[in-house]
């Protein structure tokens, strides 16, 4: 059968409005996701932009399109090198520098690697590492100083966000509220201090530094994804994402660079996350509420009760993460399973004639289209799932009375095996376990990589847990069979 491909609606941060996105390339989505910044564990607010973006990712692929997607590993910012120098003395040489911050950059994004694998996460097209990128970014930056919207000042180099007209549309901001000629140094700053910011910085001692044009330094943040953006998936896209707290500055600063040099349109949609708030409360180490997905599993929590919780909450609505919402999540699950599972078996003879028996295949393609208006208008998760679960009341109800036929049960699985192309929480046995695997594979040799040997002995103990052999082939890629 051929995949009818679905228009899907998004709302659009840049005109504040829900919009269809209509791919440059038919059928193929571009879309960028801002990564982590890996100095220490995703936090399980962190995993829900992530979690958002794969079910925006998969809602488009299930809906007939490809995907070209590229996230971005930050790996060189301000907290990373506050966390990764400590321990080295003052006269430590760049390599050492350099040395140590990898060292911890690597560590942590094979952990986050591993963490996406274990939340059923598909692995990006391109995984930039920043650190890889330096001489796009310099060159992105020299073409922002020839057209004058940047200035060098003492060995950094910044952005003149008065050069920009439209500079602020974005977060929508008042320009008049904009304090021309003042600058700023850190990647992060509130929305009222709107200034020049900061493109490469200039080596500060104790600082791991790369050559420039401007002598020894490092870029800032913001310069980072446009380079990336724009090396790895062209001058256009279709989507740029992640969590609301992106949009300014880090946002609003992506456009300034890219389409300052570019001197167009780069993103078409623009997509924002809400935050995850935990038992009411903002996510702090003090209040105790500070929670990693190991925290969550290592309390016996199933990762896949963690994603449906997330998921099945619209992602531009503040979500307040209980373990009540958990125990919830774990339940729905079981019903969809177990309605799996009922389908999968043979229907009991049934009592009869039943009067209020319906057509089974008319009821599914109902729900089907119901599911598919609810994901198509800014992927309203609520409404889909709720499609799903009045299907199986209804079907449940026919089945007891008169059973279903094997044709219309293999019908309705059809649609499971559809929806949980999506949400991966109510899988057909031993189905998606390739994803799986592979995702786990990138993380053992992300940490291989890092010379991070404990780590990547923990995700091959895993693996082994899992029944799977791994075979290093001479090509140095790596191999897999059931064991
Ligand atoms: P970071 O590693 O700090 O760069 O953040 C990675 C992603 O997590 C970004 O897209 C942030 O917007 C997002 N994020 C940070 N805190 C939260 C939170 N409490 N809830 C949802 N998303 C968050
Ligand atoms: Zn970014």
């Amino acid at each position: 059968m051929k995949l009818k491909r679905r228009t899907l609606s998004l709302f659009n941060t840049l005109p504040r409005r829900v919009e269809p996105v209509v791919p440059l390339v038919e059928g193929q989505v571009s879309l960028y996701t801002c990564g982590p910044t890996v100095y220490n564990y995703a936090h399980i607010g962190n995993l829900r932009t992530f979690l958002f973006q794969d079910l925006l990712k998969r809602t488009f692929l299930a809906a007939g399109h490809q995907v070209r997607h590229c996230m971005n590993i930050t790996d060189v910012e301000d907290k990373i090198i506050r966390d990764s120098q400590g321990g080295l003395p003052a006269d430590a040489s760049n390599e050492a520098r350099h040395e140590a911050m990898t060292a911890l950059t690597g560590r942590f994004t094979a952990i986050f690697l591993e963490d996406l694998a274990t939340l059923r996460v598909l692995p990006a097209d391109f995984l930039p590492r920043a650190t890889a990128y330096i001489p796009q970014m310099i060159r992105l930056i020299q073409a922002l100083e020839a057209k004058g919207l940047a200035y060098v000042r003492e060995g950094s180099v910044y952005y003149r966000i008065s050069g920009l007209p439209h500079y602020g549309c974005l977060a929508h901001l008042d320009r008049e509220g904009m304090q021309a000629g003042a600058s700023v140094d850190a990647d992060e700053y509130e929305r009222d201090s709107v200034t020049d910011f900061v493109l490469w910085k200039s080596a500060k001692p104790g600082e791991p530094w790369w050559d420039s044009p401007w002598g020894q330094g490092r870029p800032g943040w913001h310069i980072e994804c446009s380079a990336m953006g724009m090396e790895l998936l062209g001058e256009r896209m279709d989507i740029h994402s992640g969590g609301v707290d992106l949009i300014f500055p880090h946002h609003e600063n992506e456009i300034a660079q890219s389409e300052g040099c570019l001197g167009h349109q780069w993103v078409n949609h623009w997509v924002h996350g809400e935050f995850l708030l935990v038992e009411g409360q903002k996510m702090s180490k003090s209040l105790g509420n500070f929670f990693t997905l190991r925290d969550l599993t290592a309390k016996g929590v199933d990762p896949i009760a963690l994603r449906y919780a997330i998921q099945s909450n619209h992602y531009r609505k503040v979500l307040n993460f209980s373990f009540e919402g958990l125990r919830a999540a774990e339940n729905a699950l079981k019903r969809i399973r177990a309605f799996r599972k009922r389908m999968e078996g043979e229907g009991q003879a049934g009592s009869g004639p039943w009067k209020e028996a319906i057509d089974p295949l008319a009821r599914l393609d109902q729900a089907r289209e119901a599911f598919w208006a609810a994901m198509a208008d800014d992927l309203n998760t609520p409404e889909a799932l709720a499609a799903i679960f009045t299907l199986i009341s209804d079907l449940n109800a026919q089945d007891d009375h008169c059973a279903l036929t094997r044709e219309e049960r293999d019908a309705v699985l059809g649609f499971l095996e559809e929806t949980n192309g999506i949400f991966m929480a109510w899988p057909r046995e031993e189905a998606d376990l390739d994803s799986e695997v592979e995702a786990l594979i990138e993380a053992r040799r992300a940490a291989k990589a890092a010379k991070q040997w404990a780590e990547a002995d923990r995700v091959r103990d895993q693996l082994k847990a899992m029944g799977i052999v791994l075979e290093d082939r001479k090509d140095g890629t790596v191999g897999w069979r059931k064991g």
